[in-house]
């Protein structure tokens, strides 16, 4: 029974292989046919010639965990042709962890005390179960939010009885169905965990086929030491890594891509390791004096004790307040940021590296967020693929689904095929474009056309459609699927 007919389109399917002209058809939550179709009975027709259509992207770096529940349409990404988020990112999920204090930087990034709800990981799921999103989530466990949850202090190694806490919550949150664990080495709450208490938690990941995602501890002047340390966990534990946002930041370190790149495909003819990275020369998060230090130019994206401030450089405020910008920094605390410190080269470089993977790094709940959360993936397929020729748009679709779906086992998912789920994006190869700037960062993209989700659709004409068909994806039912395909 086919429910809709996307009409004369050219089909990018995700894998990389040259585009085609055929029509698709969807029945309930899958891809029926693709190919000369016959108009049917009852079913919706969508002319779509000229336009492609591509499986739904997946955004694989995202710090949604809260924003499914708090804007389940997900227009940020809906309108990007997203249609899966890999939530839990950075050492940072929601989930297991219930507060009473505020939740220390950066975990007040993606909620507050009340947020910190879920006791246990099968709570969090549950939740999405109850109250769906327009996209589908998959979901990795936060170290950080498992030291947050067992320590009473953060500044040191977790003691025994510590990790063995954090090791039962890790097992939890994975039999409840998570994909993995990450961490976020360069954050305070986890800068002191050292190299044994990451493999005493990542040797659960491999029992349960789940991988290890990391905010290594440097992406600076010892960017290599922390990608020999990534490798080294995924090697000791068995498990894939996926090195998060790669990038080598401050102006001394301009150009080193060019030196962890080879190091990074040396290692992966070796292990399974895999990276993502996001299409803009500045970075966002919390904001503190060691990276504002670094940057040539910081703009604040929110404030608790000065929120009129958001949207405004830094510089400017500390001259507003005859202040130096260390002590603004302070006086603004806590807040958020964007940096400027990479090097436009070097984000070409990742982009260009077969391997990588794209990830927005959104930051949903900032005030003013960076332009990355509505326009990562379009940016890549106009900017970067259509206007500086970077690569073909076959291979900009497959950085965005084929190859992420592959690193991350969502089976049945970024690949647009018969029998496959009906995560679909229709756009414009001519005028898609991200149009977020970072002075007017929340205007969705041009070009994004039609957004499927599980066979119905979530945004449509430059709209969320209201509908909500997004699914938790939970591990067990991924590997069940992979070995039945
Ligand atoms: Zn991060």
């Amino acid at each position: 029974m086919t429910d809709w007919v996307l009409r004369g389109g050219e089909v990018i399917d995700g894998s990389g292989r040259p585009r085609w002209q055929a029509d698709v058809t969807i029945a309930g939550d899958r891809i029926a046919a693709i190919g000369a179709t016959s108009r049917v009975e009852g079913a919706r027709e969508l002319d779509v010639s000229g336009k492609i259509v591509a499986p739904g992207f997946i955004d694989v770096h995202t710090h949604d965990d809260r924003a499914l529940f708090a804007t389940p349409q997900m227009a940020a990404k809906a309108s990007q042709g997203v249609t899966t988020v890999v939530v839990g990112n950075c050492g940072v999920s929601l989930a297991p962890l219930v507060l009473d204090d505020a939740p220390p930087p950066p975990l007040d990034l993606i909620g507050d005390i009340p947020d910190y709800r879920y006791e246990r990981f099968a709570e969090y799921l549950a939740a999405l179960d109850r109250t769906p999103a327009a996209l589908n989530a998959a979901c990795l466990v936060g170290h950080s939010t498992l030291r947050v949850g067992a320590m009473r202090a953060l500044d040191r190694p977790a003691a025994e009885t510590e990790l063995t806490q954090m090791c039962e919550r890790l097992q939890e949150a994975l039999d409840a169905g998570a994909i993995g664990m990450s961490s976020g080495l360069a954050y305070a709450p986890a800068a002191n965990a050292p190299a044994a208490e990451i493999e005493a938690l990542t040797a659960l990941l491999r029992p349960a086929g789940a991988l290890y995602t990391t905010h290594m501890r440097n992406e600076g002047d010892a960017v290599l030491d922390s990608l020999e340390e990534s490798f080294a966990v995924g090697r000791a534990a068995g498990v894939p890594v996926v090195i998060s946002h790669h990038k080598t930041v401050g102006r001394q370190n301009f150009g080193r891509t060019a030196q962890t790149l080879p190091i990074i495909a040396a290692a992966i003819a070796r292990q399974e390791v895999g990276l993502d990275a996001y299409p803009y020369i500045a970075s966002s998060t919390v904001l503190s004096a060691a990276q504002a230090e670094r940057a040539l130019k910081v703009l604040v994206t929110w404030s608790k004790s000065a929120p009129e401030q958001a949207s405004r450089e830094l510089s400017a405020i500390a001259a507003d307040w005859g202040i130096s910008a260390a002590e603004a920094v302070a006086r603004l605390q806590p807040a958020g940021a964007v940096y400027w410190m990479m090097d436009e080269a070097d984000v070409q470089r990742v982009l260009r590296f077969e391997h990588t993977m794209i990830g927005s790094d959104g930051l949903p709940h900032d005030v003013h967020p960076h332009p990355r959360l509505w326009g990562a993936f379009p940016r890549v397929l106009g900017h970067y693929s259509r206007e500086l020729g970077l690569f073909e748009l076959e291979e900009a679709v497959r950085r965005m689904s084929g190859l992420s779906a592959a690193r991350f086992g969502l089976t049945g998912r970024g690949i647009l095929t018969a029998g496959a789920y009906a995560d679909v994006t229709v756009f414009d190869p001519e005028t898609v474009a991200d149009r977020a700037t970072f002075e007017a960062p929340r205007i969705p993209a041009a070009g994004i056309e039609h957004v499927f989700v599980n066979g119905r659709p979530v945004w449509t004409d430059g709209k969320p459609t209201r509908e909500r068909p997004g699914r938790a994806l939970r591990r067990q039912q991924l590997q069940a699927e992979a070995h039945h395909s």
